[in-house]
């Protein structure tokens, strides 16, 4: 029987793994992409003069607990084991992050034991039971005098707001350590494509069922009646945003060329308010088997997304939520689409989750089809 066919609009991440999936499972799949490459946000390409392999929308590190997620990347390229390590510039000095025992004894000057830090950091917090905001949350994990040295300054500079106004969910996504053990995750899996991110996709996106369209928007006026659409663009975009305007911010980048090693690591953040941008990534660190004499260099600075930039990071605090509400009640009003993916559901995913969903939806979409049902607007719901 003839499969039917399937549009994706967006070729990163979600949609390709989504391309893949139903491929493979013998649908005929038309993917678009505005841009003319693929990988979406993760898009990683060398740099001519230095040879350095650049991650041109910020850093992107994979790290998951989810060993299909895991498995099913490494059928496309190789991995090679990469423990990120981040360190921030505050007042002049330098401290690892995320908070370990090394930041809190380098920060108070002294010399405490796992123990002895956990008692004293317990009489700097707050006793807040639940916190909502990300002030709370930081005040009752690491008390104020680390929340306004290391979170406040570099928060306010990264979202456009105030710790106060931000959810609690934001800081979460960062332990804090009574140990010296510095790896930014803590998931069992940590791990850079070899190549980069660009070949994995691409070779997801090679499948004689896959006809890739680059450099082609696409709208849903153009997807044939009979064809299931995957949408992995910004939600407000599909409906061009007639219920208003989904914040995100977006990202500017400076980059430079320097010789030998310029900061000793691949991510300095910057948390004084004083200093412009957040951070500062040095390229070729996420590659420590390759050698390269010179160096790449991005300073990222961020702001409000504004008609025209590339949305990376959803705001979701209570004005962007109502907005949500509407689109969601309008995308549950539609028949033949389904949202997927960081802009697709608005929300602040990271690359395994994007694999994880767009596996699940690939799931779903074949059960639908052979129960002869139309496959939900969301399968992961963004509120
Ligand atoms: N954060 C901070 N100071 C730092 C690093 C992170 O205040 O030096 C806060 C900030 O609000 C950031 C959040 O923690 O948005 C999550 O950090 P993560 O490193 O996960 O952000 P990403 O790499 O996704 O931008």
């Amino acid at each position: 029987m003839k499969k039917r066919p399937v549009w994706i609009a967006g070729a990163g991440l979600s949609g390709a793994v989504i391309a893949r999936q139903l491929a493979e499972a013998g649908h005929p799949v038309e993917v678009f992409d505005s841009r003319d490459h693929v990988a979406g946000n993760c898009y990683t390409e060398r740099d001519a003069e230095t040879g350095v392999l650049v991650h041109h929308y910020g850093p992107h590190i994979f790290h998951t607990n989810d060993m299909e997620v895991w498995d099913y990347l490494r059928r496309f390229g190789t991995f090679r084991e990469y423990a990120h390590r981040v360190w921030t510039t505050v007042g002049g000095r330098v401290y690892p992050l995320p908070i370990s025992l090394a930041t809190i004894n380098q920060f108070y000057g002294r010399s405490l034991r796992p123990a002895e830090a956990r008692d004293f950091i317990a009489e700097r917090a707050d006793p807040i039971a639940a916190p909502e905001t990300f002030e709370e949350q930081a005040l009752s994990m690491i008390g104020r005098d680390l929340y306004e040295a290391f979170f406040r300054g570099y928060t306010e500079k990264q979202w456009g707001r105030s710790p106060r106004e931000l959810p609690a969910s934001i800081l979460k996504r960062l332990p804090v350590r009574f140990s010296y053990e510095g790896s930014y995750f803590a998931h069992s899996v940590q791990a850079m494509p070899e190549d980069g991110y660009t070949p994995i996709v691409s070779a997801m996106l090679d499948h004689p069922g896959i006809r890739l369209h680059l450099s082609t928007p696409l709208s849903r006026a153009e997807v044939p009646k009979d064809a299931h659409l995957f949408w992995s663009g910004p939600l407000d975009a599909y409906f061009g945003h007639v219920h208003g305007d989904l914040g995100y911010r977006t990202l500017d980048f400076e980059h430079e060329i320097h010789p030998g090693d310029f900061q000793g690591c691949p991510v300095m953040n910057y948390g004084d308010p004083e200093v412009p941008f957040t951070r500062i990534t040095e390229h070729k660190h996420f590659m420590p088997w390759e050698d390269h004499d010179k160096s790449v260099v991005t300073r990222e600075y961020s702001r409000a997304c504004e008609n025209g930039d590339i949305p990376y990071y959803p705001i979701r605090l209570v004005a962007e939520k109502d907005v949500l509400r509407r689109y969601v009640q309008a995308a549950e009003g539609c028949d033949g689409v389904t949202f997927v993916g960081r802009l697709g559901t608005y929300r602040y995913l990271d690359m395994d989750v994007c694999v994880r969903e767009a596996l699940d939806c690939a799931r779903a979409f074949l059960n639908a089809e052979a129960s002869g049902v139309s496959l939900p607007p969301f399968v992961a719901a963004p509120l």
